[in-house]
């Protein structure tokens, strides 16, 4: 049994480790999630191939993956500049510039990351590159974050796999933590935060899931949930950008074999956590500046 208080050497902050409270352990279970019945195409999904979206505009007969403008922006070009000036000064706002982008995996309705072959995640890991850099590269973008929100838990109702992209004017406060984080340690050891997790990791070797070459997931010991996976090049790199055509193989079957798997527990809570997994991978990516 562990029960422990476990330091977040990224967050800065302590995780509450009770493994009693856990009736099993995480078996590196199979995906079945009974999602036979979901059918490829659906013809009021706003994500499917050719159909119609909520701004009127239409989605191309596309073959792979796809991405467009969000019809329903948190933050972009078109946020009002001239706003209401709070009457406290308590009180401040400022513009919602940025992009917010939608990027669908795939025009199959039924599928999820895990089902899509090696080729086609390669393919999605490029296009989150390719986003990465294209809007990073614009003057009022501080932080370029990619996700995925998954389960009904979460409020996505859509089982249309795909990932929003929030190219925001700020870093989130949490990136912001790993960021100082990753800076003091190099400034005090000379050497990569995250690269020292991942020596930490091998050594020990009790909590790694998934190894191919150059990139590996595990289980960090101080994960906030029994699943929260990582997936990581071995290598450090300031960007997903940095990745070489093979690393970024290597990193895309790991995402692969890793998202096959799941924790015990109720499913649509798993998927979700298994999404701050994935949105680890912006490690890589959300270098802000
Ligand atoms: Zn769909």
């Amino acid at each position: 049994m562990v029960w422990e208080e476990r330091w977040h050497p990224l967050r800065r902050e302590w995780v509450i480790v009770s493994s009693h409270r856990n009736d099993r352990p995480w078996l590196g279970e199979t995906v079945d999630e009974g999602r036979d019945m979901v059918p490829q195409y659906v013809s009021d999904c706003y994500l499917c191939p050719r159909n119609s979206r909520i701004s009127g505009k239409s989605n191309p007969d596309y073959r792979s993956v796809y991405v467009f403008d969000n019809d329903h922006p948190c933050v972009g070009p078109a946020s009002p500049v001239q706003r209401e000036e709070p009457a406290s000064s308590l009180y401040r706002s400022r513009r919602a510039d940025g992009m917010a982008r939608v990027v669908c995996y795939t025009p199959r309705h039924d599928l999820t990351l895990a089902e899509l072959p090696h080729a086609e995640i390669v393919r999605l890991l490029e296009t989150f590159r390719d986003q990465y850099l294209e809007l990073g590269d614009r003057p009022e973008v501080r932080s370029v974050l990619a996700f995925e929100n998954k389960g009904e838990v979460v409020g996505v109702s859509n089982p249309h796999p795909h990932a929003q992209i929030y190219a925001t004017n700020f870093v989130f406060r949490t990136i912001e933590t790993e960021i100082e984080a990753s800076a003091q340690h190099l400034a005090e050891h000379g050497r990569s935060l995250f690269g020292d997790v991942i020596d930490a990791e091998e050594a020990d070797g009790r909590r790694l899931v998934v190894q191919e070459g150059s990139a590996l997931s595990f289980v960090p010991y101080f994960a906030r949930y029994p699943y929260e996976t990582y997936i990581a090049p071995r290598e450090t790199h300031a960007s997903l950008a940095g990745l070489s055509a093979a690393e970024l193989s290597d990193f895309a079957e790991v995402l692969r074999r890793t998202s096959t798997l799941r924790g015990a527990g109720p499913p649509a809570y798993l998927r979700s956590n298994f999404q701050h997994g994935v949105k680890h991978l912006p490690v890589a990516w959300t270098a802000a500046d």
